[in-house]
């Protein structure tokens, strides 16, 4: 009874405490999901907006490229175009001032001046009115670059840069951000973003956004934007809702554009397909755990990476206050319990024999005084009798003190068996007990008394051992009500000791008004 208790009171703190650590799990997956959102919005956001300002650009080059060919306007600018025959380049030096500001953008064509055709001419005036601008720029201008590149063989870039740190090459056109837009590759001229390469212009990793530029249906050339891994990394972080999740912002082809770690950029982050993994739920793969967000601008996703310590740990932020409440509730329950069961056992062991398990002496008085009460308010009988095992001594002596108390116990046990549920049965002291059967007479009493010595007299216990009890009875006459358990026990000790006298294995009567004993058996 009591391991069952254990028992159950462990499942019940096992299974409380599971039910939270997966309420737990499921809450820090939403929030896991929540912060993924918030981070999927400022990335998407961010393209959104590259996306927006190169469509724009895009469409100012167009324009100007119309207007060139209509009215002659040339930028001034390109008067102030030089030849750098030293690296084989035209250009502008960066030295040069619209309306006394220092011009921000920078143009570098490859050959020399006086190898370009009128129309590029025209092209070049047309790029030098654009309004390059990023909207991504940052106090530090090397995150992103926004430029204009020429199928004729010049670029316009922005912010300025100084030819010594790049000036235009054929080897340029193939970067991404030139391949990913030309007629062959986005015939449907769309905007484009490309997968992370490494700058030329010696900027580390970047993305770039770009739209094709087409005059008259004739491809002209591109522009683009370009956005650092620093500059995805810082709209990571900043929109990071304080968890230890590693962030990726990976391609849709697994590469690594942007990572709140710092490592392993343009490195495939896992060596699976990520399609496999289902978004907005947490996946085990190998020995770590990952969620992924949606596909944003059909480009990105943002990975969290985390490992079994870091969820744990979320997810014990998040329950402990919950489990520690279940744990006290349970210790308390299981300290009450433990304390009804320690009442309940030493209530027993204060009422019962431990070796018979018979009531003992205490016990038998109590129960016995109350049935004797009873018994002239009721003017009912009452017999009691007084049981020793013969020569018990001799038992113990000859086979040992293990085997008496086997037979104690196996008298105890026939004693019980032989008797009514109203019955009293008791363990008087050493090999003595006593029976008291209320409302039953004396004669009524000795069958009773028979019938159990006969059962003991014929049954053994333990490798055949036999024993045989010797039987006084008395009977509680109504006549006066002050007569006590202990005379009772008295007269059948009487009894009990002329049983004795005459031989032993018989019931023998206490007999009141003659006082003599009378024999019944044998
Ligand atoms: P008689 O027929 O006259 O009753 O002889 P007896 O040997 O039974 O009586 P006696 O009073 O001389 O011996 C009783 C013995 O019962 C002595 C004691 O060692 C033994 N006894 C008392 N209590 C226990 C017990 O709990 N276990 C065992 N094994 N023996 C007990
Ligand atoms: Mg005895
Ligand atoms: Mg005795």
């Amino acid at each position: 009874m009591k391991n069952f208790l254990c028992l159950i009171v462990f499942t019940f703190w096992l299974s409380s405490i599971t039910i939270l650590y997966f309420k737990g799990k499921s809450e820090v997956e939403n929030k896991l999901v929540q912060s993924l959102v918030i981070n999927e919005r400022g990335i998407g956001q961010l393209l959104d907006i590259a996306i927006a300002y190169n469509t724009s650009i895009a469409g100012q080059m167009e324009s100007n490229l119309n207007s060139v060919g209509s009215n002659k306007y040339r930028h001034p600018l390109v008067s102030e175009l030089k030849d750098f025959p030293e690296i084989e380049a035209y250009g502008l030096d960066g030295s040069e001032k619209i309306n006394n500001q220092p011009y921000k953008a920078n143009l570098t064509g490859i050959g020399s001046l006086h190898d370009v055709e009128l129309k590029t001419i025209d092209e070049i005036s047309a790029a030098l009115s654009l309004n390059l601008s990023t909207p991504l720029t940052s106090e530090n201008h090397d995150f992103t670059w926004s430029y204009y590149t020429s199928k004729s063989g010049f670029v316009l870039l922005a912010p300025s840069v100084s030819l010594n740190d790049f000036h235009l090459s054929e080897y340029y056109y193939g970067n991404p951000f030139w391949s990913i837009a030309t007629p062959d590759y986005n015939p449907e001229k769309e905007t484009v973003i490309s997968d992370l390469y490494v700058d030329a212009g010696g900027q580390g990793l970047m993305i770039s956004i770009s739209t094709p530029v087409y005059n008259h249906q004739t491809f002209k050339g591109v522009v683009s934007l370009d956005v650092g891994v620093h500059y995805l990394k810082g709209v990571l972080s900043s929109r990071n809702v304080s968890l230890t999740e590693h962030l990726f912002l990976v391609s849709k082809e697994g590469r690594i554009a942007a990572n709140t770690n710092e490592t392993s950029l343009g490195n495939s982050l896992i060596d699976t397909k990520l399609s496999v993994f289902k978004h907005y739920s947490l996946f085990k793969y190998a020995d770590k755990y990952y969620i992924k967000s949606k596909l944003v601008n059909n480009k990105f996703y943002i990975i969290y990476e985390l490992t079994l310590m870091e969820i744990n740990y979320l997810i014990v932020k998040k329950t402990y206050n919950q489990a520690l409440i279940v744990s006290l509730f349970t210790m308390i329950f299981w300290l009450l319990v433990h304390l009804f069961n320690s009442l309940a056992y030493n209530k027993k062991l204060a009422q019962y024999d431990s070796l018979s398990k018979l009531y003992n002496r205490r016990t038998l008085e109590q129960l016995s005084s109350d049935e004797i009460k009873l018994s002239f308010t009721e003017k009912t009988a009452l017999s009691v009798l007084m049981i020793d095992i013969d020569n018990f001594k001799h038992l113990n002596d000859k086979y040992g003190h293990h085997v008496g108390d086997i037979g104690i116990k196996h008298v105890a046990t026939i004693m019980s068996q032989s008797v009514r549920k109203v019955d009293i049965v008791g363990r008087y002291g050493g090999e003595e007990f006593v029976v008291v059967l209320p409302k039953t007479n004396l004669e009524q009493a000795l069958v009773i008394a028979e019938k159990i010595r006969n059962a003991i007299a014929q049954s053994t216990f333990s490798d055949n051992h036999r024993v045989t009890v010797s039987i006084g009875l008395t009977q509680c006459y109504n006549s006066t009500n002050t007569t006590t358990f202990n005379d009772l026990c008295q007269q059948a000790d009487l009894a009990l000791y002329k049983a004795k006298d005459e031989g032993r294995n018989r019931s023998v009567c206490y007999d009141l008004v003659d006082e003599k004993y009378n024999k019944r058996s044998n």
